[in-house]
């Protein structure tokens, strides 16, 4: 059993040693000390359901014991060199991780977060291109880095100062829920063609989104958006980044890696979270030449790629495949989107049921036809759900999205125990 201090003592040394700008999920915050598989458990052995994976990141299991001991395994023989030294584990999974990637997308960039690896992938867009100017979408979120603050379209995440990486221009959010055309993603489209002619010199360096965005509160992509932006932004000299962050590694049931949903090949993809199952790890794939425009100068990474993140990288790839995760994030997300609808024809306060797999986004509004955010409802909601034992995620720019985007060994006895969780929690309002 857990001996140290208490959550009270954490929570007081956090508040006096730690930086103010973090946040708690919780008014009564959960302390987090042991993790086994989907279940959580706090300071006094309480078990809880995740159903947010650390915030997406714990791909196919707290603790997964194939993971574990990959990791210790490596642990015991070597912790860290850098590529100045050849080892195997980082050559072995670069070569893994590029035989997953379709197209021309084979060459790969070790780093250690969604920031750096997204940081790079502009680097590599600008200096391939030679233009300057990138396309991103409002309500995206591409991290914390100084680089990336200026990507991401929402307020909440940009700190008061000059956005570093001036030349972002923000298209209009193909949002099939709130957006002003439904569904119709070449209608939005068109918004890329007007940014481009109107906020560029006509040329771009690219065009960075995810294919379901997360942090914004798990909203798909417009059908058919990302095959015309792709050629616009092509055709305008650019090249299209996929953020498969939150997406790839079969959470979205259907296909491997989100992008795939809308039947496109970028030519660079960044990857974090998932891929390491909680180890801090992340990575660029892209195209040879694409790659080869940096090669002009040295670039170096002391983490990237270490041999701990790397053996225990290469253990997630194997465990998706072993334990067909993609199937059966497919299986339960099918089954938990079913009964989600279904609660939303019971309680009103559901505004939008959405996503794909195991990515899933429960909208609240005070209105189903203003559409007004039931913020308040929605943190209630959610802080009466931990109280019964399920941890939810929540997002949006509103905050009044709840994020389902467990651990990817979810079952259907799960999914069910948090609908019903759900809609007690709902009923109680
Ligand atoms: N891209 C996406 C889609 C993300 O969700 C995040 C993190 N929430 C990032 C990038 C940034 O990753 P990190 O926090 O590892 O820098």
């Amino acid at each position: 059993p857990y001996t140290g201090p208490s959550a009270e003592e954490v929570l007081a040394l956090r508040k006096q040693y730690l930086s103010p700008s973090l946040f708690l999920h919780f008014k009564k915050p959960v302390m987090i000390v042991e993790g086994k598989m989907q279940y959580l458990y706090d300071e006094r052995g309480r078990r809880y359901l995740d159903a947010f994976a650390g915030i997406v990141t714990v791909s196919v299991g707290h603790c997964h014991p194939a993971v574990t001991e990959a990791i210790n395994h490596q642990n015991q023989l070597l912790q860290h060199t850098t590529t100045i030294y050849l080892n195997n584990q980082i050559a072995e999974y670069a070569k893994e991780l590029a035989d997953r990637m379709p197209g021309n997308l084979k060459v790969v960039y070790f780093v250690n977060s969604g920031s750096e690896a997204n940081d790079m992938a502009i680097m590599l867009a600008r200096l391939y291109t030679g233009n300057w100017d990138m396309i991103c979408l409002r309500n995206a979120y591409h991290g914390m880095s100084i680089g990336t603050m200026g990507t991401c379209g929402q307020h909440t995440w940009k700190q008061p100062m000059p956005q570093v990486g001036f030349g972002y221009h923000h298209a209009l959010n193909p949002d099939p829920y709130r957006g002003p055309y439904g569904d119709d993603g070449p209608r939005y489209a068109a918004d890329v063609a007007d940014l481009i002619s109107s906020a560029t010199p006509g040329r771009v360096a690219g065009f960075v989104a995810e294919t379901i965005q997360g942090v914004g509160g798990a909203v798909p992509l417009a059908t058919g958006y990302l095959p015309e932006v792709y050629k616009m932004i092509r055709a305008a000299g650019g090249v299209c980044i996929a953020d498969e962050v939150q997406t790839g590694f079969g959470r979205t049931g259907g296909h491997y890696w989100g992008f795939q949903r809308q039947g496109v090949v970028p030519d660079i993809v960044t990857l974090a979270k998932g891929i390491g199952n909680g180890l801090p790890l992340a990575a660029v794939v892209t195209t040879p030449e694409i790659a080869a425009s940096m090669a002009s100068r040295l670039h170096f990474n002391t983490y990237g790629g270490n041999p701990v993140c790397s053996a225990g990288g290469r253990a997630v790839l194997r465990v998706v495949d072993q334990e067909r995760r993609q199937e059966h994030c497919g299986q339960v997300g099918e089954h938990l989107l079913g009964r989600l609808r279904a609660l939303a024809a019971k309680h009103d306060i559901i505004g939008d049921v959405r996503g794909a797999g195991l990515m899933l986004g429960v909208e609240l509004v005070k209105d189903r036809k203003t559409k007004e955010p039931a913020k308040a409802e929605t943190a209630t909601v959610m802080e009466f759900m931990k109280d019964l034992g399920v941890l939810m995620g929540k997002g949006g720019l509103h905050g009044n999205v709840f994020r389902i985007k467990p651990p990817m060994c979810f079952s259907r006895q799960d999914a069910d125990f948090l609908v019903e969780v759900m809609d007690l929690a709902i009923s109680k309002l």
